[in-house]
């Protein structure tokens, strides 16, 4: 049985008082519930802070970022390493969304790049992968799926998603309430997990695929309760508490 993971994704939200009410109030929200990995990813700038406010709160909230660098060190202007992620206790660190793909032209391969990094030095990748409207609309989904995929299969391996977290999202799903149906989810996730299970039934079995895309408080409980849904990578009800709480709890309940 796949253990679910909830995780909300930031983005460019936030400031010292506002990570820090979101944070107390998850603490508050989440106290007692059990059978679900909680992660959050804040900007890179409020780690510390986050950090320090999870070690004091009693929820067990996973530290995670939103990118990472295929650089240790050096001259790399603005770039963080998996060691400066690992410095301030982050484990689960979302990479290829599909603002970084487009907004910085990041390529499968380079993303491919920072997943195998991030193995290297034992952090989770959480490899978001999905297809644009248009895509969508020529019958591409699980191609686009399954290229973006491979790009990590075929330089490490299938074993090298053993551990690791695939976050499928439909990029017009994305922050503009339109969201995919639960059926229509579970039919694409099934199909990632098959073509993974192409190369190793095992690792697919094992592997987490979260759902993304105007994930709700209102619609969580409907993807949770099909069988290759594994949780949810939540960006706007990420930044209120309750209700990424109410996501989380779903998830819970849901894989009982
Ligand atoms: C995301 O940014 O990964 C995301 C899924 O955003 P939203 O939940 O706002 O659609």
């Amino acid at each position: 049985m796949r253990h679910p993971v909830v995780m909300g994704n930031w983005k460019l939200n936030g400031s010292k008082e506002m990570v820090s009410n979101l944070l107390k109030g998850l603490d508050a929200e989440l106290k007692g519930v059990e059978g679900v990995d909680v992660a959050v990813a804040p900007p890179a700038m409020y780690l510390d802070l986050a950090e320090q406010l999870i070690g004091k709160g009693e929820s067990k909230i996973i530290l995670g970022a939103q990118n990472v660098d295929v650089n240790a060190s050096g001259a790399f202007t603005g770039d963080i390493s998996p060691e400066m992620l690992k410095d301030f206790g982050a484990s689960h660190i979302i990479i290829g969304h599909s603002e970084r793909r487009e907004y910085h032209s990041e390529s499968d391969e380079f993303v491919a790049k920072k997943f195998a990094f991030l193995k290297e030095h034992g952090l989770t990748p959480v490899l978001c992968i999905g297809e644009s409207e248009a895509q969508n609309e020529a019958g591409e989904t699980v191609a686009v799926c399954a290229r973006q995929i491979d790009a990590v299969i075929n330089t490490q391996g299938v074993e090298a998603l053993d551990g690791a977290i695939i976050a499928y999202e439909p990029i017009w799903a994305i922050g503009t309430g339109k969201a995919a149906t639960a059926d229509d989810a579970q039919r694409i996730h099934a199909a990632i997990r098959a073509h993974i299970a192409e190369k190793s039934e095992e690792v697919a079995k094992k592997v987490v695929i979260q759902y993304g895309g105007s994930v709700k408080p209102e619609n969580a409980e409907a993807y949770f309760a099909q069988p290759d849904i594994d949780g949810a990578l939540v960006g706007g009800a990420a930044l209120n508490a309750e209700s990424f709480a109410a996501i989380a709890k779903a998830a819970a309940k849901a894989k009982k």
